[in-house]
């Protein structure tokens, strides 16, 4: 069987600038064929890990290999990478057509190649009617794919976007997220996409770095990501989460989850025994009437329920703090079930397997952005 080579490898991969270390020590591999997304706040050293990949800049230490070459002393153009910007950087005064044939042109491809290859991307995109419209005459979202058709025409082995929709209004980027993925799944280049935007992560991505501080806390699928999170960060970063301290313990061989007030609930299989916090997303917590659970629940007190179009959300308070919880709209039963009195107690469960222990940390003290 052949071997499979990582697309991108980062070895212990570090940048600093002067004092600042923007990249702290970071291996990674990607897998070929993937959406790969570098999600975190701004500061936390997304772009440039993109700007090493794809060459820009130098690593102060450790290593860089594309598709099992090292490529730290290699220029941009020799790393067969390819970046789709932000601000798209398309020449104004080029035709659709031209912008997309200029780096094919750079490579000295035949007139007939290019000819093709300009055909075949710009229908890729969706924009070969435009083929012969100044570039400046196009919507933002018709220049995007405009960049995008043109950083794909040379066929990287790679495709770096660094936010590459964060200038489009909220309509269009729906739209242009659906379109990359499409557009993704045909060609099947490594994407490497950076964002801020979790929801964005989330939808597209095949597998997630999380990133914090110049360090990744956690690589993931959007599942793992969003029902694993490794540390209180990634849980807070990404969706809304509900957090209890407490303490696991293990009782006649099952793990056991003791609030902060003395309540206990079942705790997942091989939770680590200690000092711990309980993890809950709004939408994995249950609230009724005292006495409404049908298993192990903890005693609430309900102080608020507000409709907010698909769901309601209702805030509850118990012994080891408050919860967040979602009653989604739609399903009907869940929407209409009563959820208690507000002011009065109320029970409040969860399934075991929607819970994650993590282990108990400082707040905010993983979190590095400056900006
Ligand atoms: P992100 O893309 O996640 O917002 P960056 O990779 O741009 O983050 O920046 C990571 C860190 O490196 C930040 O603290 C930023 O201020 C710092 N930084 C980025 N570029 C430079 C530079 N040219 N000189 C000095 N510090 C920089
Ligand atoms: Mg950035």
């Amino acid at each position: 069987m052949p071997e499979s080579r990582p697309a991108i490898e980062l070895i212990d991969a570090t940048k600093r600038y002067g004092d600042v270390v923007a990249l702290d020590s970071v291996s990674l591999q990607i897998q070929p064929g993937e959406f790969f997304c570098l999600l975190g706040p701004s500061g936390c050293g997304k772009t440039t890990t993109l700007n090493l990949i794809g060459g820009f800049l130098p690593l102060s230490s450790g290593e860089l290999r594309i598709e099992g070459r090292r490529v730290n002393d290699l220029p941009p153009h020799k790393r067969n990478v390819n970046t789709v910007f932000q601000n798209y950087a398309l020449f104004p005064h080029m035709t659709v057509a031209e912008n997309v044939a200029f780096g094919l042109k750079m490579e000295k491809l035949g007139r007939d190649e290019i000819r093709r290859r300009v055909g075949e991307y710009l229908d890729l995109v969706g924009l070969s009617q435009y083929a012969g419209r100044s570039s400046s005459q196009l919507s933002g979202g018709q220049q995007q794919r405009v960049a995008l058709a043109r950083a794909l025409a040379k066929r990287p082995a790679v495709l770096l976007l660094d936010e590459p929709l964060g200038a489009l209004d909220l309509k269009l980027r729906h739209h242009m997220q659906l379109e990359l993925g499409r557009i993704h799944r045909q060609v099947g280049t490594t994407f490497v996409f950076v964002t801020h935007d979790q929801e964005e992560a989330l939808s597209m991505s095949t597998r997630i770095a999380v990133m914090s501080g110049g360090h990744v806390v956690q690589v993931g699928t959007p599942q793992e990501i969003y029902y694993r999170p490794v540390d209180r960060f990634a849980a807070d970063f990404i969706g809304e989460s509900n957090f209890l301290d407490g303490v696991v313990v293990r009782e006649d061989g099952r793990c056991a989850f003791v609030l902060e007030g003395g309540e206990r609930m079942p705790a997942p299989e091989g939770a680590q025994v200690g000092p711990a916090t309980l993890m809950l997303r709004p939408e994995s917590v249950a609230v009724g009437p005292l006495g409404s659970a049908p298993g192990p629940a903890i005693k609430g007190r309900v102080e608020g329920a507000a409709f907010m179009g698909n769901h309601t959300r209702v805030t509850v308070s118990t012994a080891a703090g408050a919860l967040v919880v979602h009653r989604l709209h739609g399903s009907g039963a869940a929407a209409l079930a009563p959820i208690g009195q507000l002011g009065e107690e109320a029970s409040v469960w969860w399934a075991t397997g929607e819970s994650t222990v993590m282990a108990r940390a400082e707040r905010g003290a993983t979190d590095g952005s400056d900006t």
